[in-house]
């Protein structure tokens, strides 16, 4: 197996799920859940707490592989397939929760992720497009702020030199400016062209950057279209979503 990405035959998307159903022991999560990303677009992944959004992203990284279904990613059927092949096709993640070597410094733990690998994303690249990792580099990861740590994980998925990043949540228990940060950070990335599937509990904050938004509720999908369209029709957010929408 080569271990470069394959080309994408240009009429098929770089992720698409047909049809994905996935189970945690007997009870099914999602169910029949299709949805693509393009190279190099954004794609919202929005829904209310417990409506499958991180269940979608561990099915596509063979984390907890779908019961039915499937997963192509870069031409190629990965369905089920184990998280480091997934990985190592170029797939990214940045988790709910920034899992991370806690004892280890910033530096180290952008080292560990590197890993040998090679690429347009390297640790100084990284430091260039996010200085204040740059500053923070002999302090351990586990003394960095929330908004810190994010940057982090970010940071460790890029240099991996991803096609295509995941991110759980980013926002989640940051205060608004640092959140503000970590947006302006992923719009940045947007432009370098990494395609990113990005999961949000806050529509608005994700629509402002996504090309395309997709709903989840109860494990299926109840809307997919363009985040711009979506944005500027709150009531439908709300239905959706069914909480009022920060402005
Ligand atoms: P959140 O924003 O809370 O992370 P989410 O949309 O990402 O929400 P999931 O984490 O995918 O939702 O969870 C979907 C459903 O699966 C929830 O009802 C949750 O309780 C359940 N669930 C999640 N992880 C497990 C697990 N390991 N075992 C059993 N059920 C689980």
């Amino acid at each position: 197996m080569s271990d470069g990405p394959a080309a994408v035959p240009s009429a098929e998307p770089l992720l698409a799920l047909d049809g994905v159903c996935t189970n945690y022991g007997k009870i099914r999560i999602l169910r029949d859940v299709s949805l693509t990303v393009g190279e190099g677009e954004v794609v919202a992944l929005l829904g209310l707490n417990g409506a499958g959004k991180t269940t979608t992203m561990r099915s596509i990284l063979g984390l907890t592989p779908p019961r039915a279904g499937t997963v192509r990613y870069a031409g190629q059927n990965v369905t089920g397939w184990p998280a480091y092949k997934i990985a190592r096709l170029g797939v990214g993640y940045v988790p709910e929760g920034r899992r991370m070597f806690k004892d280890l410094s910033t530096l180290e733990n952008l080292q560990l992720a590197e890993n040998g690998r090679s690429g347009a994303w390297t640790i100084q690249r990284v430091f260039e497009h996010l200085p204040k990792l740059s500053e923070l580099r002999a302090r351990k990861s586990g003394r960095l702020s929330g908004g810190e740590q994010e940057m982090l994980s970010i940071g460790r998925a890029l240099v991996a030199n991803p096609r295509l990043l995941l991110v759980d949540e980013p926002s989640q228990g940051l205060a608004p400016l640092v959140v503000e940060e970590v947006y302006r950070i992923l719009a940045e990335l947007k432009k370098t062209g990494v395609a990113i599937l990005l999961v949000e509990q806050n529509a608005l904050l994700a629509l402002r950057i996504a090309d395309r938004a997709y709903v989840l509720d109860g494990g299926r999908v109840v809307h997919a279209g363009p985040a711009a369209e979506l944005a500027a029709d709150r009531d439908r957010i709300r239905m959706l979503m069914g909480l009022e929408v920060a402005t």
